[in-house]
Order: structure tokens, then C-alpha cells, then sequence
């Protein structure tokens, strides 16, 4: 293999550029050439495709975003769209392609694989929603945005000894919600991973009034529905003035954590190790803090799971 290609595609997540670096400097390293695909599989369609230095990577290890953008492309489901994407790669020469995105893009990646063009997934999402890792890149960042957040909204609420509802992303996952809950000392953690009961909700609330709690903090993963309809329950059934807060994008952008460049430069640099020897349709990941790989189509037949012994945690140390 003398040329490989990467992208960034689907929903952007902070630490995406530390991996698009983590390819680019690696593939040079082993005397690769290396071309970075704008606009994701878009960019592929349409030939949006330049050549990368190792300069072209400089000084973005630090910044949120992708500097190679990304873009959802509905041509790219199609037979066609993935036949002119791969007439680009090799109008290029471009013998491999690290993807770097969620499970959308991975479908993507598998596709291409399936056509014959040897193509690797690099996890990258906030929401963590990906098998085959422990973390995805960026969740980490959010993680810390969300608590941030909570802080904040914490004094207010304490001022005002009023109850806070939070909205928080995740898509269907609710790993966002719990961590962050837990992190905050939430009373109350919602995730779409776990039935709940009102009457339970209620109750835990009470009691924290009863024994003169100043404020309540309501963690619901957006998986679950919508904030401000829980928030409007709660307010009916417990007579209790009720603010919400949907954190909304902010939680996708700011500069990555260091959790988050390692682990993006870990993970971007194997999936260049990956192709040089010979792999196609494979996953990377970090298990137990060991670089692991795994086949796509296996791993995105896997449900996502969380960590139901953390949730009940969360919910012993908030009684
Ligand atoms: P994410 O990667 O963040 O989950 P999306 O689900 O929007 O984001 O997927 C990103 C892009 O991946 C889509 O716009 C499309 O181009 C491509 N993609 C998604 N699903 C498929 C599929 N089944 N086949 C081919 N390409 C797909």
C-alpha cells in the first residue's frame, strides 16, 4: 500500500482532528502518501480530495470541529453513489480509507469494504454509542462540557431552591446522561437503557425535600424524550417549580480533553497500522486501555449496553 485516504463524516465530535493528525503523520512515518477527503462521503462522491503534509495537520491537535468537515450524503446509500465514491479513490490512487465517524459512517465503511476497497472505522462520536469500545472520541469532552454545565445550573438552583430538569445528548444511548449524572450527583438519571418509574421519581424527590435539600438536578438523555415534557410532569405532579435546560450543540464542540487526544492519536495511528497490514473492514477501539480491532459488520450487529451496575450506583449515592 502506497496512498491512503481519510474523512470525517456524519456528526462532528472534539478530538476528530487529533485522529485526522494521528493518520496523516503516521502514514507519513511509513513513507505513505496520504490524502485527506473533505466533506466526508460527499466529498468522496464529488472528488473533494487533497493531498496532506505533515504541516497540513500543524497546530490542530487542540482544536474542536474537524478541519476536513463533514457531511451526511444520502447519495452515499445508494449502489451508485458508492461506485462513483470508489472510481474517485482510485482516480487518486488511494488504496485504503480510515473513516472516522459513528455508526452511520461505519455502515458507510462496510459498504466500501464490501466493494472491494479495504477501509477502516475509527470511533468517533460523542456519544459513545459505538460496540467495540470502551470510549469513542469526543465523549470524554462532552462529558466534561455536560458537568461544566451542570455546575452552573447547580448555583442557580441552589439559589432558588428549585428543581432542574437537563437535557442532554446522546442520541439513543444514554452513557452521556449517566456519567454526567453521576458525576454531578444528579437525584435523578433518565437513560432510554433503563425503565423508570414516576412513582419512584416522586418519592426520591420527597425525600429529598423532607430532609431539606435546597435543590434537585434531573438528568434526561435525549433518548428518553423530551426535557421539557418531563420537566412539565414533574411540575404537575409534585407542585414544584421546575426549570429545563436543553444543553443542545455546545456539548459538540470546545477544545478535546487530553483523555480525548490520546485517545485519538492512539486510535488514528492503528488505523493506519491496521491497513498497512492488510486489514479491511475492521473497527478500532480501546478495551480495558488495549488497542483492540474488531470486524464492523460483527460489531454493529451488537446492541450497545451500558453499565447497568453504574446507573444502580448512581442511584445508591443519590437517596
Ligand atoms: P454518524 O456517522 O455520526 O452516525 P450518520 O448516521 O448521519 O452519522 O451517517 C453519516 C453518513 O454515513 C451518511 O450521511 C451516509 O453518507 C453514510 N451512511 C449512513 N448509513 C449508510 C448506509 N446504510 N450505507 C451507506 N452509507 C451510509
Amino acid at each position: 500500500m502506497k496512498r491512503i485516504g481519510v474523512l470525517t463524516s456524519g456528526g462532528d465530535s472534539p478530538g476528530m482532528n487529533a485522529a485526522i493528525r494521528a493518520v496523516v503523520r503516521k502514514a507519513i512515518y511509513h513513507d505513505l502518501e496520504v490524502y485527506g477527503v473533505y466533506y466526508g462521503y460527499q466529498g468522496l462522491i464529488n472528488g473533494d480530495i487533497v493531498k496532506m503534509e505533515l504541516g497540513s495537520v500543524g497546530d490542530i491537535i487542540h482544536r474542536g470541529g474537524t478541519m476536513l468537515y463533514t457531511a451526511r450524503c444520502e447519495e452515499f446509500k445508494t449502489l451508485e453513489g458508492q461506485q462513483k465514491a470508489i472510481e474517485q479513490l482510485n482516480k487518486f490512487g488511494i488504496e485504503g480509507l480510515v473513516v472516522i465517524g459513528g455508526d452511520g459512517s461505519y455502515q458507510g465503511a462496510l459498504k466500501l469494504t464490501e466493494h472491494g476497497f479495504p477501509t477502516i472505522g475509527v470511533p468517533g462520536t460523542i456519544d459513545n454509542d459505538i460496540p467495540g469500545t470502551d470510549f469513542t472520541i469526543g465523549f470524554d469532552t462532552a462529558l466534561n462540557t455536560v458537568i461544566d454545565a451542570i455546575d452552573k445550573i447547580r448555583d442557580t438552583a441552589t439559589s432558588h431552591e428549585r428543581t432542574y430538569v437537563i437535557e442532554v445528548m446522546g442520541r439513543h444511548a444514554g452513557d452521556l446522561a449517566l456519567w454526567s449524572g453521576l458525576a454531578d450527583g444528579a437525584e435523578t438519571i433518565l437513560i432510554p437503557e433503563a425503565d423508570y418509574d414516576m412513582k419512584d421519581i416522586i418519592a426520591r424527590l420527597k425525600r429529598g425535600q423532607e430532609r431539606g435539600k435546597k435543590h434537585s438536578i434531573i438528568i434526561v438523555a435525549e433518548g428518553i424524550g423530551s426535557g421539557f415534557e418531563f420537566g412539565d410532569r414533574i411540575e404537575e405532579e409534585m407542585n414544584l417549580e421546575t426549570r429545563v435546560t436543553v444543553l443542545g450543540h455546545i456539548q459538540r464542540g470546545g477544545s478535546p480533553t487530553g483523555f480525548d487526544r490520546v485517545l485519538a492519536s492512539r486510535l488514528g495511528a492503528k488505523a493506519v497500522d491496521l491497513l498497512l497490514d492488510g486489514k479491511a473492514g475492521v473497527t478500532v477501539g480501546i478495551e480495558k486501555n488495549e488497542l483492540v480491532y474488531h470486524d464492523i459488520k460483527e460489531a454493529l450487529s451488537r446492541k450497545h449496553s451500558i453499565d447497568l451496575d453504574m446507573y444502580k450506583l448512581s442511584q445508591q449515592l443519590s437517596i
